[in-house]
């Protein structure tokens, strides 16, 4: 035991290192002697378990002050000695994932495989898949915001065992395979040496235990098919297309893994006089020649119940009113659209003989002969007016 090298000296840290600088300095070793990089060199192997002991102690606060008292005579006695054969090459990996984690470096060093999958180490079942309904909503929905409750029709989890599908709290066993780590690892021989890939554990699927007696209501799946209330928050301003998604109310997982999500597409409902444009509503709205002569009030349908408003004596066929505010409002800002009314002068397709002779008799008049220049705007300038 003598031999042995000082712990500190291993990882060069000095006595009084703070736990994020022996993180650190182990990761750094680790690294350099990481036998995917030094295939072969059993004295880079040895370095690299030094480290990995040397970092098991000191990482720990217990370990590390007995170390400190005791030096490595403090370390045999204990569960687990470190004293004989150092750790094995297993204990080493399988600690890796509190060293280094999801990120950088080892996702690539492991080559492809990265550590279990979906980013996750060892975890309680399979995730539970998305679920899409559509809902249809009214332009008045859409404007104000709405509430929609929903039956689904889903996965959801088993209520006799609690979505774990054993029998009992007693019914699961360490995996064989993967000794309960729910990775496995292989050695290939590539260009660059020896590579080292992490998959996940095909026996227990990732789970590191598996199920010796199953629940007999989900047959050990720990969910069932049924059904479930959802209560939707539509925000305003939604639009045709448009999709949301509500975190975990898609269907249960398998054995107690995480819910899918619900993704809900919008749909419009066509509304029987207004048409949506984006963020604004347009409305043709229809009157007679008289009216458009002498100037009346209308009431308008907009997507807030009705609005009265007022067209002038002289209003030209293709005049656009603007209700301002009316429209839609944006989803994601505080901006909203207008309602744009759109007039239409009524030409009458039948007159009667009466009709007939006061027509004629008005086609003669200066008043009824075309004379834009005079009238306020043309057409162009009001689209420019719209569009300014
Ligand atoms: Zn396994
Ligand atoms: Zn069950």
């Amino acid at each position: 035991m003598s031999t042995k090298r000082d712990y500190y000296e291993i990882l060069g840290v000095a006595k009084s290192a703070s736990q994020d600088e022996i993180k650190k300095a182990y990761r750094k070793v680790a690294m350099q002697f990481h036998p995917d990089r030094n295939p072969n060199n059993k004295e880079a192997e040895e370095k690299f378990k030094e480290a990995a002991e040397a970092y098991e102690v000191l990482s720990d606060a217990d370990k590390r002050a007995q170390y400190d008292r005791f030096g490595h005579a403090g370390m045999n006695g204990g569960r687990g000695g470190f004293g004989g054969g150092g750790m094995n090459m297993e204990d080493i990996f399988s600690n890796f994932g509190d060293i280094f984690g999801n990120d950088d470096i080892f996702g690539s060093f492991f080559g492809g495989g990265g550590r279990g999958g979906g980013g996750g180490r060892r975890g309680r079942g399979t995730r539970g898949s998305n679920l899409r309904v559509k809902i249809r909503l009214t332009y008045e929905e859409i404007a104000k915001g709405a509430n929609k409750k929903i039956k689904v029709k889903k996965y959801v989890p088993c209520q006799h065992c609690g979505g774990l599908g054993a029998k009992d709290k007693n019914a699961f066993q360490t995996c064989n395979t993967c000794g309960g780590s729910g990775q496995v690892r292989k050695v290939t021989q590539t260009f660059l040496g020896q590579m080292q890939t992490v998959t996940t554990c095909p026996t227990c699927h990732g789970e590191g235990q598996i199920i010796t007696s199953k629940c007999g209501h989900c047959k050990g799946e720990g969910r069932m098919y049924g059904e479930e209330m959802v209560s939707i928050d539509i925000p305003a301003g939604v639009q045709e297309g448009m999709q949301l998604s509500m975190s975990g109310k898609g269907n249960a997982g398998e054995r107690g893994g995480a819910p899918g999500d619900l993704l809900i597409l919008i749909e419009e409902e066509p509304h029987p006089e207004l048409q949506r444009d984006g963020l604004n509503v347009a409305y043709d709205l229809h009157i007679s020649f008289p009216d458009a002569v002498y100037g009346t009030q209308v009431e308008v349908p907009t997507i807030d119940g009705k609005a009265k408003i007022k067209i002038p004596a002289g209003t030209q066929s293709g005049k656009i009113f603007r209700l301002k505010g009316k429209g839609f409002p944006s989803v994601n800002s505080y901006e909203k659209g207008d309602q744009l009314i759109h007039v239409n002068v009524w030409t009458p397709q039948h007159v009667s003989a009466d009709e007939k002779a006061m027509l004629d008799k008005l086609q003669t008049s200066d008043n009824f002969k075309p004379n834009p220049e005079k009238s306020e705007k043309g057409f162009f300038e009001k689209v420019r007016d719209i569009f300014s």
